[in-house]
């Protein structure tokens, strides 16, 4: 973006936190906004953008009302800048796929929500078909430490690949549940037994990274470091670090179940394979927890397959990774709903 010569660019704050159990955008939008706007102004001044945009859910007035707060203060100092910039709250009304940052532009230009083909990519043609920037919360509010101590000062916090550090939401099912901030490289069991004191009642799973994250059962804990190459390479994923339990008298089929109702109900509809590969999941689950139908282990590796490798975006091709993951470590549970599955 900072390369394209344009009249107009954009710098657009995805603060759209959708993922059930994940409340950090929540926390620095109310308590440390003068952090995320700041990372905003200065990613403007780098680009050249004119305008920042903070996209941010009608469910968080306390959060719209810190940053317009804010706004307010800065504005007097932006005024005494050579630099011609403005900011803008756009109050989002809840459409998960929101999250994606091609449907969150299409949603400011008043059109339908639809996830657009790439590329061209936003940082080339994004709102309005000019250079936008979409950046999440967490990683404009760490721009602040990053300028002020220097980048080497980062590069020493967490791991090659994963700096810095990452805040975890933990879920009611915590003796201590809350937003913390932990070194990335940190081992997950040091994070959960810390921060969250152990568990209220027995945990079988943990559902960490929103929706579409991993679910994680609690013996493969011990084998996760907080950081992305570790999820990854143990079969998970981290996400925006939202960890949720999951009881363990709950049925992983219902809750299975309820992941492919999210996701059907929350699919733009732009791509077959999730517009109705998610709602056939719902269908297949539902009928076996309510009329008993067995489901056909191949046709079920199929649909996942499917919807992993046709889907346009990240939507429809990660749901496939928490349903994989209750599969392998949940089998014995699972077994009785499916045919041929070995
Ligand atoms: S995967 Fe789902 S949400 Fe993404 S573009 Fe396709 S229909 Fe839309």
């Amino acid at each position: 973006a900072r390369n394209i010569n344009s009249s107009q660019k954009f710098i657009i704050c995805n603060a759209d936190e959708g993922d059930p159990g994940a409340y950090s955008d929540r926390y620095l939008l109310e308590k440390q906004p003068l952090l995320v706007l700041f990372g905003m102004l200065a990613s403007a001044y780098i680009v050249g953008a004119n305008s920042a945009i903070l996209y941010i859910r009608a469910e968080y007035p306390e959060a719209i009302n810190s940053i317009q707060k804010s706004i307010s203060e800065l504005n007097s100092f932006i005024a005494t800048l050579d630099f011609d910039f403005k900011y803008k709250i756009i109050s989002a009304q809840g459409a998960y796929i929101c999250g994606e940052e091609t449907a969150l532009i299409n949603s400011i230009e008043g059109q339908r929500p639809e996830v657009r083909v790439r590329p061209p990519f936003p940082t080339e043609q994004g709102l309005f078909n000019k250079p936008t920037v979409v950046n999440n919360v967490e990683t404009l509010a760490s721009i602040y430490t990053i300028l002020n101590k220097g980048g080497n000062y980062y590069r020493q916090i967490g791991t090659e690949k994963s700096k810095g550090t990452k805040l975890i939401s933990l879920d009611s099912s915590f003796n201590t549940p809350g937003i913390y901030e932990v070194e990335m490289g940190t081992a997950l069991q040091t994070v959960l037994d810390n921060c969250g004191n152990g568990f209220k009642h027995k945990i079988k799973a943990l559902h960490i990274g929103g929706p579409l994250g991993g679910i994680v059962p609690i013996e493969k804990v011990a084998d996760l470091t907080l950081d992305f190459e570790s999820f990854s390479k143990q079969g998970f994923l981290l996400g925006h670090a939202s960890v949720v339990g999951i009881p363990d008298n709950f049925p992983m089929i219902n809750y299975l179940q309820h992941l492919f109702q999210f996701a059907s109900y929350e699919s733009c509809g732009k791509c077959f394979p999730c517009r109705l590969g998610t709602k056939r999941g719902e269908e297949l689950l539902s009928n076996a927890i309510n009329k008993h139908e067995k489901i056909d282990k191949e046709l079920f590796k199929d649909l996942l397959n499917t919807l992993e490798q046709g889907s346009l975006c990240a939507h429809g091709g990660g749901i496939p990774l928490p349903i994989k993951n209750a599969l392998k470590y949940f089998y014995d549970e699972l077994k009785v709903y499916f045919i041929k599955l070995t």
